[in-house]
This record gives C-alpha cells, sequence and structure tokens, in this order.
C-alpha cells in the first residue's frame, strides 16, 4: 500500500510517509499534527482532466460547457469552463490552451515521475530511521 502524504514530525522535523490519520513518526514515536504534502493527490481532479482531453481535441469553451453538461448532468457556464481552465494553465506551468494541448501528456507524466521520486526516497529515509 502507498502512503496517502508525507507528514513532517512535529517534534524533530522528519519527514516521513503516512497513511490516513496515522501520523505516527518512525524517530521518535510521537504523534504528529501537521501534514506537509499530500503525495497520492492527483495532479489534476477528473474534471480537470476532462477539460485538458477536450481542449486536446481542439474543443472551444462553448463546446466543453456544454459536452460536460451533456456527459454529468452538471450544468457548467463559459465562465466556469474559463476558471477551471486558469487553474489547469497555473497547474501545469502552461500559458495557454494550445501550450496545454502539446504538452499535456508530458508535464503530467513528468509530475508523476517526481511524486514517484520523492515517494521512493521518503519511504527509504523512514527505513533507514
Ligand atoms: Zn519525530
Amino acid at each position: 500500500m502507498l502512503p496517502d502524504h508525507f507528514c513532517k514530525c512535529t517534534h524533530c522535523g522528519l519527514n516521513f510517509p503516512a497513511f490516513g490519520k496515522e501520523l505516527i513518526c518512525p524517530k521518535c514515536r510521537r504523534q504528529s499534527t501537521l501534514t506537509e504534502r499530500r503525495l497520492n493527490r492527483p495532479i489534476l481532479t477528473a474534471r480537470e482532466r476532462g477539460i485538458v482531453a477536450l481542449v486536446q481535441q481542439a474543443k472551444q469553451n462553448k463546446e466543453i460547457a456544454w459536452l460536460l453538461r451533456k456527459t454529468n448532468g452538471q450544468p457548467l457556464t463559459e465562465g466556469t469552463v474559463k476558471v477551471y481552465l486558469s487553474a489547469i494553465f497555473r497547474k501545469m506551468g502552461v500559458m495557454n490552451r494550445t501550450e496545454l494541448a502539446v504538452y499535456a501528456d508530458k508535464i503530467i507524466a513528468a509530475k508523476i515521475a517526481q511524486q514517484k521520486a520523492a515517494m521512493e526516497s521518503s519511504l527509504e529515509l523512514s527505513a533507514a530511521a
């Protein structure tokens, strides 16, 4: 089972992978309260991934709004699509939809690899502690 997130020990400062609400530091065995960084957090939410896929199909905001309403029954406005898009651009580090369409797959793959590497190095650290 993969850890849900990293927890930084509030007593000794160790970063350790944590499962659910069990935040016991492997080094000093004390309970921590601070969750530092989620690990298995998806890069994009399900809805954001759906929007990226539609941008990759060269859909315009109006179409995206309509298609999303059609598939899940929740109405979206063009304004909402724009808000989602700015959040996606920020998360992905791109300037516009053209860059997003071209680079989305590569960026997501790179971010997943980063998360995986961070998790593995942390697991090694806590195994050594
Ligand atoms: Zn500790």
